[in-house]
């Protein structure tokens, strides 16, 4: 569903490209989580799937991005949303209506919906993100929970194959965004939606992606299956990325000879496998 090709942008005004050389192949109805350090690229790479680059920002772009098999140098970015449903780190000024129902409709009219599949359509991307008793409320008196809830619905309300969200938890405590990710992969199964999330809570990534990208300086540093990435948690630290700590305690574990099962990706792998331990 999605491909990059050796892809770099450099913004025009800076010396050093933002990224440079990601290639990456994410299959159709994954889940992808990108993290990394601030500054390391993971936002770019968003821009890359929802055409702001090359479409938003000056710049020189190298390489190829292809969503569903379409350049997006050679498509529309009326095409490209079409395809790519995304939500910004900065929500706010993603919103173009002041009541959530209001914000919902603009992007369905605006696309084109035809008018008798339009209610059906809001319900269902309200209850996916358990959000119907906020439609008729103000956004500006949501709370930032909220907002963001809102926004992924008014994307999922489009149908689109593919669905970026950059930080889409940042304003979120722990609980509830498990419960955003759990929502949103429900939804993706149900729908065969490709996602692709830039997360900083590498644990919820772990047990919701299947491919976990690590971007350090501009670059892919890792792009593996959770569990082989969070083999590394010595390098990440070293870069600056905080694997769980019962992950990282059961990896010293296995280097020093104590342990010689399975990663541990969660609490409960790991007090389960240090029970072994200590047997
Ligand atoms: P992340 O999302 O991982 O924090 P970004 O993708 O936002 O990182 O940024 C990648 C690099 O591009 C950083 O070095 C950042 O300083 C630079 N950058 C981001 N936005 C701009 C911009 N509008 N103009 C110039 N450089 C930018
Ligand atoms: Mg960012």
């Amino acid at each position: 569903m999605i491909q990059l090709r050796d892809f770099c942008f450099r913004y025009r005004e800076c010396s050093q490209p933002a990224v440079m050389d990601v290639n990456l192949d994410i299959p159709a109805g994954s889940f992808t989580g990108i993290t990394g350090p601030a500054g390391s690229g993971k936002s770019m790479l968003t821009y890359a799937l929802n055409g702001i680059v090359p479409y938003c920002y000056p710049g020189d772009f190298y390489g190829e991005v292809l969503i569903d098999g379409h350049d997006t140098c050679d498509t529309s970015l009326t095409d490209i949303s079409r395809l790519v449903g995304s939500v910004c780190q900065d929500i706010d000024s993603q919103f173009v209506a002041s009541v959530v129902e209001d914000e919902m409709l603009y992007g369905l009219e605006n696309f084109g919906v035809a008018h008798e599949l339009i209610p059906a359509r809001v319900d269902e991307a309200l209850e996916a993100m358990g959000i119907a008793d906020l439609r008729d409320r103000l956004i500006a008196s949501l709370s930032g929970g909220q907002k963001q809830k809102v926004a992924i619905a008014s994307i999922l309300a489009l149908r689109p194959k593919v669905l970026v969200l950059d930080e889409p938890t940042a304003e979120l405590d722990p609980a509830s965004s498990r419960q955003v990710f759990l929502l949103l992969a429900d939804y993706a199964r149900r729908h065969g939606t490709t996602v692709v999330v830039v997360e900083q809570k590498i644990a919820l990534l772990s047990e919701f992606a299947d491919l976990l990208v690590i971007m350090q300086d501009g670059r892919v540093r890792f792009a593996d299956a959770p569990a082989a990435v969070l083999a590394r948690s010595e390098e990440l630290l070293s870069i600056g990325v905080n694997c769980p700590r019962s992950t990282t305690l059961m990896n010293r574990l296995a280097a020093a000879g104590l342990y010689a099962g399975p990663v541990c990706t969660d609490v409960a792998q790991a007090s389960r496998a240090l029970l072994e331990v200590v047997a």
